[in-house]
């Protein structure tokens, strides 16, 4: 009979992917970049708005081949946002229960998604967020997905149309179909780990580069390999940068590491109205300020070849934060002299340092 329930749940979540359609791999126009393309993977089309969607997916099949969900379980999950909009989806698919266990500090947009879909919130301190969705879990005879431990292992990183096999597949009809980097950042590690070990796997050259924002320790940790690092304030870019070294970040395939101020990773996201007509969240920020940075380096060079990075989510969710300009002011940040550098950048393909 449980077997039964947990065939049909892996059923239905083929069928989710069945109807669901890859993400765009769009090229970005950089007029006075001459030899370099870059290219932003698109994560914020998926149902759920995220690239956290694919790892939701990986996580509830990880966990129902392992025999850990069944259709009395109740998923819990600490996070801080876009993961519990997607597992909410998932469990919801499902037909089970789903507590989120989120950090007090959440936007208000992220909640109303969680609820949107069924799910529950738990407001809590964000050094109590592992510990509370743990213990509620035991609490509710529930199942913890933990998805700073397991996002690196439940996500196929040979293949199974995996966020970088997507990403190769897309870039092979460009000039320069092998990336001489891909830039992402890190919150649980697992887009990082997936990517770098498929860049292995299959022999390319590309290179990895993660982008780290302030107030995070994995940049520290990548540096001196203290697992035991903490930093007393959360990250202000949410989804990305992580007040302790998470299980799921795997720094041995991660070629360079970069600090991306957070008025830096501000600034980029309202650069890029200009640059792609659009909002994005501000871990894209993070992403994209990186890539410029390599860009310009490249370009310096005069060499030739191309940057893939992504778009992790939409700026839908940060209207009331990182787009709103009272907010950046009441919170310390200038993003003026970043504004002016991005601008320069755009006219030149040359970065100058701040
Ligand atoms: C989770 C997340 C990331 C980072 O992805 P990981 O695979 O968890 O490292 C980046 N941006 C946003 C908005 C996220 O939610």
């Amino acid at each position: 009979m449980m077997q039964n329930w947990v065939t049909q749940a892996i059923s239905r979540i083929e069928a989710d992917f069945k109807r669901s359609s890859d993400t765009h791999l769009l090229k970005v126009e950089l007029p006075a970049v001459k030899n370099i393309s870059l290219y932003l993977k698109d994560e914020s089309t998926h149902p759920t708005g995220s690239l956290k969607h694919r790892l939701a997916r990986s996580l509830f099949l990880y966990g129902l081949c392992n025999g850990q969900i069944n259709e009395n379980t109740t998923i819990v999950e600490s996070s801080s946002g876009s993961t519990a909009i997607s597992e909410a989806y998932f469990a919801q698919l499902l037909g089970l229960p789903f507590v989120a266990v989120v950090p007090k500090n959440t936007s208000q947009e992220k909640i109303d998604e969680i609820t949107f879909y069924n799910g529950q919130c738990h407001l809590v301190e964000a050094k109590d967020i592992y510990s509370e969705a743990a213990r509620l879990a035991l609490e509710l005879k529930g199942h913890y997905m933990d998805q700073f431990t397991f996002a690196e292992r439940a996500t196929d990183w040979r293949g199974n149309n995996n966020i970088a096999e997507s990403i190769f597949a897309q870039m092979s009809s460009e000039p320069f179909p092998t990336p001489s980097w891909i830039v992402v950042s890190a919150g649980t590690g697992g887009t990082s780990a997936t990517i770098g070990r498929y860049i292995r796997y299959k022999c390319y050259p590309t290179q990895l580069c993660v982008a780290d924002p302030e107030h995070s320790v994995f940049l520290d940790y990548y540096q001196t390999g203290d697992q035991t690092l903490v930093s007393d304030h959360g990250s202000m870019i949410e989804g990305i940068g992580r007040p302790r070294v998470e299980p799921s970040f795997i720094p041995s395939i991660v070629d360079k590491m970069t600090k991306v101020p957070d008025s830096a990773s501000y600034a980029t996201i309202h650069f890029m109205q200009k640059l792609l007509n659009r909002r994005c969240g501000g871990s894209t920020g993070t992403n994209l300020y990186a890539a410029f940075q390599l860009i310009s380096d490249l370009n310096a060079q005069n060499q030739e070849g191309s940057v893939v990075s992504m778009i992790c989510d939409g700026g839908e969710r940060y209207l009331d934060t990182y787009y709103n300009n009272q907010w950046l002011k009441e919170n310390g940040f200038d993003t003026a002299p970043y504004r002016k550098q991005l601008e320069k950048f755009y006219k030149t393909g040359l970065l100058e340092t701040i």
